[in-house]
């Protein structure tokens, strides 16, 4: 979530994709012809760190904001464009960093967890979680190696690989 982007914005799949409000970009602004995304108001601007590549902003990062090259297109308007408050945009920001957090933390759990080669037979485990102290199940398959974890806290890890 940047400024100059709406909320609503959740990502294009495919022709029948519709936004967090309901509007199916395809049907709106596809228009028939190539060149959706260039018509499309839903990232007006993107925003990034001046002294960094890529989009990815860390909590109190400064940023800079650049218009989309539209190569001759022109944005389409939509009633239902909105765009997050600083508070949102702020609380997105630490969101995101503790999520990446977790996902870190599950990486490397998995990773010394993990018996090399695959065992002979399934193996689990429940280990102490290293975010919030709460018990983590591990296991670990024996088809294919694959370390699967889940905390028992709410909101707390959990992934598949
Ligand atoms: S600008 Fe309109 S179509 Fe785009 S995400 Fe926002 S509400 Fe949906
Ligand atoms: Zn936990």
């Amino acid at each position: 979530m940047n400024h100059g982007s709406c909320i609503h914005f959740n990502g294009v799949r495919d022709a029948s994709s519709t936004c967090g409000a309901g509007v199916n970009y395809h049907l709106t602004f596809g228009d028939q012809r190539p060149g959706l995304f260039l018509r499309m108001p839903c990232i007006m601007f993107y925003t990034k760190p001046a002294h960094r590549r890529g989009t990815y902003v860390k909590p109190g990062e400064p940023t800079v904001r650049e218009e989309v090259n539209r190569r001759g297109e022109t944005c389409m308007e939509c009633a239902q464009r909105q765009e997050p408050t600083d508070e949102q945009v702020a609380r997105d920001r630490v969101d995101s960093e503790a999520a990446l957090a977790r996902a870190v933390a599950g990486i490397r759990i998995a990773s010394t967890w993990r018996a090399k080669p695959k065992p002979a037979r399934d193996r689990a485990e429940v280990v102490v979680c290293p975010i919030c102290n709460g018990k983590l199940h591990l296991s670990q398959s024996a088809l294919n190696g694959h370390v699967h974890g889940r905390c028992e806290t709410d909101g707390c890890i959990s992934w598949m690989e």
